[in-house]
C-alpha cells in the first residue's frame, strides 16, 4: 500500500501515519520526492485503506497489486541515483563499469587498469567467485583476487564491482568491494537478497536467465525492503530459442524497467551476446535506449583470456566505443563523464 502525503506536509503529519501503520503491523519507508511524501506500508496484515485516508495530511491511499512496491515509480517518482567514484548511474546519468570477466592476476589486472584509465574508467569489474557452469572450469581466486583487485584499484584511482556469491562473504565484501553484484544465477536466491539489505555498498542485480520483469523488480524489493536502497538492475540477456548469440539481450527492459521502477537500469552486452563484434554495436543502442549505464568485458589480452575472452573487448576497442557512446548521449538527453 502506498499513502501519499499532501503538498508541503508537516514531519509531525507524517510520523502519526508511521505510527498508525506500524501499530498494525506494517513496515514503513518513507520517500520524500519535491512535492510529495510518500510512505510505503510494507507487510500481508489487512487494513481498510479508508482508516488511512482519515488520518492528517494524507491525501491518497494507493492498493498495489504487484508485489513491488518500495522499487515502483509510484514510490518514487523520480529517478533514483546512485554514485560511486564521481561516477552516476540513474538521472541523466550514463556510468560505465569494464574489466575483465575473471581476476587472473595482478598483472592482468594492472595492465588492464592502465589501458582502461585512458579511456575515464573509474570503475572495474572482475570476478573472484565465479558461478561457472561446470563444476571442473576455473573458479576464481577467491578472496585472494579480491586482495589484488583492491590493490591495483588503489594504485589506478579506481572503484571495483565483483560478485558475491553466498551470505558468508559479505564481511569479506565490505572490506574490498565498492558494489557487491548478484549474478544472474542468484537473481532469486532470497536469503542472500535479504542480507544485501544490510550491505553497505550498492548492489548490481543482474536479470535471472527467465526472470520476467515482475519477478526481478520483486528481487530487487527484497533488498531494498530488508533496507538497502542502493540497488541498480543489470539487463544481462535471456535465454531464448536463438543459439546463434550466447543470450539474447533483451533491450525492451530499459524503456519497460524505466517505466515502472526509479531504480538505475545498465546492460551487461558482453554476457547478453557472448561475441565480441557483437558488444560495441549492442552497447550504442542500449544507449540510444535509454539505459543508465553499461557493464563491459575488457581484457588487454583477451584472446588468451582465462574466462569469456571471446566477449572481452581489447582496451582500444573499448576506448572506440567509449567515444562513440560519447556521441550518442547527448542525442537522448543524457551525459557520459
Ligand atoms: C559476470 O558478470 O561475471 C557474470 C557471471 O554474469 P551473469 O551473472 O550475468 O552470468
Ligand atoms: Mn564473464
Amino acid at each position: 500500500m502506498l499513502i501519499i502525503m499532501r503538498e508541503n506536509v508537516s514531519q509531525d503529519c507524517i510520523d502519526k501515519v508511521v505510527q498508525f501503520i506500524e501499530a498494525r503491523g506494517f513496515q514503513s519507508h518513507v520517500s520524500k520526492g519535491e512535492l510529495h511524501t510518500v510512505i510505503g506500508a510494507v507487510g500481508s496484515k489487512i487494513i481498510d485503506p479508508r482508516n488511512i485516508e482519515l488520518l492528517d495530511g494524507v491525501q491518497e491511499v494507493i492498493k498495489i497489486s504487484s508485489g513491488y512496491k518500495l522499487s515502483s515509480r509510484i514510490f518514487k517518482p523520480e529517478d533514483t541515483i546512485i554514485e560511486v567514484n564521481g561516477v552516476k548511474f540513474g538521472g541523466g546519468n550514463v556510468g560505465l563499469i569494464a574489466g575483465p570477466c575473471t581476476i587472473e592476476s595482478y598483472e592482468q589486472l594492472d595492465k588492464t587498469a592502465e589501458q582502461l584509465k585512458k579511456s575515464n574508467v573509474k570503475i572495474m569489474r572482475g570476478g573472484a567467485f565465479k558461478p561457472r557452469t561446470s563444476p571442473y572450469a576455473f573458479q576464481g581466486l577467491g578472496e585472494e583476487g579480491l586482495k589484488m583487485f583492491r590493490s591495483v584499484a588503489d594504485n589506478h584511482g579506481m572503484a571495483i564491482t565483483s560478485e558475491i556469491m553466498e551470505s558468508s562473504q559479505l564481511d569479506m565484501f565490505e572490506k574490498y568491494v565498492d558494489i557487491f553484484q548478484i549474478g544472474a544465477r542468484n537473481m532469486q536466491n532470497y536469503n542472500l537478497l535479504k542480507d544485501m539489505g544490510k550491505a553497505t555498498k550498492p548492489i548490481i542485480l543482474k536479470r535471472g536467465l527467465s526472470a520476467t520483469f515482475e519477478e526481478w523488480l520483486l528481487s530487487a524489493e527484497y533488498i531494498l525492503s530488508s533496507g538497502n536502497p542502493n540497488v541498480i538492475l543489470c539487463e544481462r540477456g535471456i535465454r531464448t530459442f536463438e543459439k546463434y548469440t550466447r543470450n539474447t539481450l533483451d533491450l525492451s527492459a530499459i524503456p519497460v524497467v524505466k517505466k515502472l521502477s526509479h531504480l538505475p537500469i545498465i546492460t551487461d552486452p558482453s554476457h547478453g551476446t557472448g561475441l565480441r563484434d557483437k558488444v560495441a554495436p549492442m552497447s550504442r543502442a542500449s544507449v540510444a535506449a535509454g539505459c543508465d549505464g553499461l557493464l563491459i568485458e575488457v581484457h588487454y589480452d583477451a584472446d588468451n583470456a582465462i574466462c569469456d575472452g571471446a566477449q572481452s573487448l581489447y582496451p582500444d576497442e573499448y576506448n572506440a566505443l567509449y567515444n562513440d557512446l560519447k556521441q550518442i548521449a547527448p542525442v537522448v538527453h543524457k551525459t557520459i563523464l
